[in-house]
């Protein structure tokens, strides 16, 4: 299965948030074989990305053979690790990679969740991820398994008197989580933690900059509520050093960004090892979904916004939960206007 093209395109995303959608650039990557198979994925990194895509990735992989998907992998790694490791050169191995699975599930003419030992046409429960309170207050939770509430740049008075509403307006038996997004400083995130201790939330999410290490080490010792991060983290070399270090309790990583699928399953693997959860940010996307039904213990997909709508095929979102299907590979189509 000799690899002839390797392309990539910025699609148009209309009504997207202005966020990392837009600004940063989702980006499109196709993969055509010579027995006439295409597999597609998505990556990060706007233009700069494309280029990484269609120069050096491109450069070393036409002419190989797209079987050994783990191979390639860690050849495109190497390939650039003088200057990739993180950030924006992952992202774009991340759309690659994810090409490379779809590939794999095409030929072998299954979904990518049988490939990875699940089974097609499973049903995952997902958690409702929510921007104001507003949302909650108007009940749009039905079937959902559990709530997670975006805290912007609060204060902790304001922070705490959000959790405690929430809670009273949810009652007991819904699990709450929040997402601070890297908004505050160590001593704000720590009396945060310890006040909210007493409203029972599943995790609190990036409190401080995702870069601070050691501030997350001091949270490890002293928050008295699970820590969850890693959406902004890179390859299984990095999340190993975080689950070795316990510095978050609850994995997060996104598939389109910290190397694809191959490193998805890699962070699982290393999940069960140290004993530790994934659960992968903005998992209902079909990108992550596959992985997160065949391999999780524990499965609960983040719920997304409908930004990708030059995916077709994608599964829809009912009564709170999410369910594959059976066509192969990832499962979607893509207009082949795209690409002319
Ligand atoms: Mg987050």
């Amino acid at each position: 299965m000799k690899i002839v093209s390797v392309r990539a395109l910025q699609p148009e995303t209309p009504g997207s948030p202005p966020d990392w959608r837009t600004q940063l650039g989702q980006i499109l990557v196709r993969i055509d074989t010579e027995d006439g198979l295409s597999g597609y994925g998505i990556g990060g990194g706007g233009l700069a990305g494309i280029h990484v895509v269609e120069t050096v990735l491109r450069d070393m992989l036409v002419g190989q053979d797209a079987t050994d998907v783990e191979d390639l992998w860690n050849r495109m790694f190497r390939h650039t690790l003088a200057y990739g490791q993180k950030g924006l050169v992952i992202m774009a191995i991340s759309g690659v990679d994810l090409a490379l699975w779809d590939l794999r599930g095409k030929r072998e003419n299954k979904p990518l969740v049988a490939v990875l030992g699940g089974q097609a046409n499973t049903t995952v429960p997902m958690y409702k991820t929510g921007w104001s309170p507003k949302e909650v207050a108007e009940g749009k939770l039905e079937g959902f398994r559990a709530l997670k509430l975006h805290m912007g740049r609060m204060t902790v008075a304001e922070a705490i008197d959000q959790m405690a509403l929430v809670r009273k307006t949810l009652g007991d038996d819904m699990e709450l989580m929040f997402d601070a997004f890297m908004s505050w400083d160590l001593e704000t995130a720590l009396d945060v933690c310890k006040q909210m201790a007493d409203y029972n939330f599943g995790w609190l999410e990036e409190p401080i900059r995702c870069d601070d290490l050691a501030g997350y080490a001091q949270l490890r010792d002293e928050s008295p509520v699970p820590i969850a991060g890693g959406e902004h983290e890179y390859t299984s070399v990095a999340f190993d050093y975080l689950m070795r270090e316990r510095l978050h309790t609850v994995l997060q990583p996104d598939v389109c960004w910290c190397g694809g699928l191959t490193e998805l399953v890699r962070i699982y693997e290393l999940g069960k090892k140290y004993g530790l959860r994934v659960c992968p940010h903005r998992g209902s996307e079909i990108w992550s979904l596959h992985a997160i039904a065949a391999l999780d213990p524990d499965p609960m997909a983040e719920s997304g916004r409908p930004w990708m709508r030059f995916v077709a095929g994608q599964p829809e979102v009912v009564d709170g939960k999410i369910t594959l299907g059976d066509a192969p590979g990832f499962g979607v189509t893509f207009d082949e206007g795209l690409w002319l």
